[in-house]
């Protein structure tokens, strides 16, 4: 029996095009620092915020999708992922969690649940090589700090090698 969760797509305007020789095999989980659900989505779906990524999910696990999964979202910045590629834009999908990122802010499991089935759906799709968080990939290391005190163990058993 498949559950599906609440799911939205609201459109933004920051993306591009992935490169043509780009294969996607990375997951990139960020959190938000913004509050809610309604302010990122306000955020990403902004022009002049330069920023996106191709899936919010809030703290109740309701997904929006901003970006579709074959452009290239823009979450990641200057980054580099554990294999010493760059531009980890190119060929990741970047999934963003609502939380403050203060280390103390809940993952709640309705969201980390919602989180483990767009994951399991994806991979219907593409073929990845890892998870990981945008605080080991961005550059230089210790521009970013998210997503802080995730709860990483609950993503070990999808068969997807972690790389946080
Ligand atoms: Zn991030």
């Amino acid at each position: 029996m498949v559950t599906y969760f609440p799911f939205d797509w609201i459109q933004s305007p920051n993306f591009g095009k992935r490169p043509a020789t780009a294969e996607v095999d990375t997951i990139v989980i960020h959190s938000t620092v913004i509050p809610t659900l309604e302010a990122t989505v306000a955020a990403f779906t902004r022009t002049s915020s330069q920023v996106s990524s191709h899936y919010v999910i809030g703290k109740d696990g309701h997904i929006v999708q901003c970006v579709s999964s074959f452009a290239r979202a823009w979450h990641a910045g200057v980054s580099e992922d554990p294999t010493g590629r760059k531009n980890v834009n190119d060929f990741s999908v970047g999934i963003e969690l609502v939380n403050l990122n203060d280390g103390k802010d809940p993952y709640p499991t309705a969201q980390v649940t919602a989180l483990r089935y767009l994951i399991l759906s994806l991979k219907r799709r593409f073929e990845f090589g890892q998870i990981t968080s945008h605080a080991n990939i961005a550059r230089p290391l210790g521009r970013k700090t998210d997503p802080l005190g995730f709860p990483w163990p609950q993503l070990a058993d999808l068969g997807i090698p972690l790389k946080p």
